[in-house]
């Protein structure tokens, strides 16, 4: 791997990086692309996408994604598992140094490392992750079958898992720190209208027990207005509490705002000539599937440009 030079190397394997395999792919470009730890990206973890245009029905995320996959592969897209511990974006090729498999040189880079749940921060939290506390509803959802469920936050994604949960679940609470939602109305309104869900609005989550007992038992619940704390008995707890940007890798070599977003110009281009950004690692505002898959096609249109650009 030591002396394996790519064209183009794609960092993530969500929508966007897909698709920014796809067309550097049928642009002869013999693509690589990097799955990282979610292979599939944020679609992989989600049930059924009724935005993505072309599918009046609807697809389930997994589905699309998987489709995506094989498109780009059709073409020439090569896959390989492996996470990026650094990579060096000051010397040409840039190197990429993968988790135990060596390194890549990349000619251009197309980082579509897309962004990961983001968790509460709470003292008993990550002892409790997977059992009890969990980030994806499609995944652990099931486990709690005739349970009451707690789903945390205040945006589509809190009322997707919300609505996913009700067929596991005999209750699901959503708990928002605030009584307004970032939910789009569609979204708000059919969490609304689903006689399993209850909503708790102006109150945070102070703990979740019982690590002893290794499972999820309930939960200290504070009002945010009175300050009130109260204990409520619950098995599960979903964060659907939004997204941390995948892009540590790159600090001091990207420019980054405060939440760590890389910050792009003209949509995916980075600082660095023939380092392109796109998808939600750079997208903070609309990180749909559909505007990720589009600045992936950017990213592509723009690394094949800047490879012309070289003679290559
Ligand atoms: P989001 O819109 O950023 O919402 C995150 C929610 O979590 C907010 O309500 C926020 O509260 C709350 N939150 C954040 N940190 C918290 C903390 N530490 N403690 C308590 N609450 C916290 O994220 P999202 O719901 O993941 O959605 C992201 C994007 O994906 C959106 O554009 C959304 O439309 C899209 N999306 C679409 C679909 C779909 O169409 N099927 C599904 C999922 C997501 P505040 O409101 O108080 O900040």
């Amino acid at each position: 791997m030591e002396s394996n030079v790519r064209k183009t190397v794609v960092i993530g394997s969500g929508c966007s990086g897909l698709t920014a395999a796809l067309y550097t792919a049928r642009a002869n470009l013999k693509p690589l692309v990097l799955e990282g730890h979610e292979p599939g990206g944020q679609l992989s973890l989600t049930t059924l996408v009724e935005n993505f245009p072309g599918f009046p029905e609807g697809i389930q995320g997994p589905d699309l994604v998987e489709n995506m996959r094989k498109q780009a592969e059709r073409f020439g897209a090569e896959y390989l598992m492996g996470d990026l511990i650094s990579a060096d974006l000051c010397d040409y090729p840039f190197r990429l140094q993968l988790a135990g498999k060596g390194a890549i040189l990349a000619e251009s880079l197309i980082i579509a490392s897309g962004a990961s749940a983001r968790w509460l921060g709470l003292p008993n939290e990550q002892a409790l992750i997977g059992h009890g506390v969990s980030s994806c509803a499609t995944c652990d959802g099931f486990f709690f079958s005739g349970k009451e469920i707690a789903v945390i936050g205040g945006g589509d994604s809190a009322m997707e898992e919300a609505t996913f949960l009700t067929r596991f679940a005999t209750k699901v609470t959503v708990i928002h720190r605030r009584d307004d939602f970032r939910a789009s109305k569609i979204m708000l309104d059919r969490a609304r209208a689903n006689p399993k869900i209850e909503f708790l609005t102006d109150t945070v989550v102070d703990d979740v027990y019982d690590v002893k007992q290794n499972e999820v038992t309930g939960l200290r619940l504070r009002n945010t207005r009175n300050g009130n704390s109260w204990d409520f008995p619950v098995s599960a707890l979903f964060l659907g509490i939004g997204h941390i940007p995948n892009a540590r890798m790159f600090e001091g070599q990207l420019h980054m705002d405060a939440d760590g977003y890389l910050i792009t110009e003209k949509n995916v281009f980075t600082k660095v000539p023939g380092v392109f950004a796109c998808g939600d690692v750079q997208d903070r505002r609309y990180r749909q599937a559909i505007t990720a898959a589009g600045t992936g096609c950017m990213a592509a249109l723009e690394a094949e440009k800047f490879l012309e650009g070289r003679g290559e």
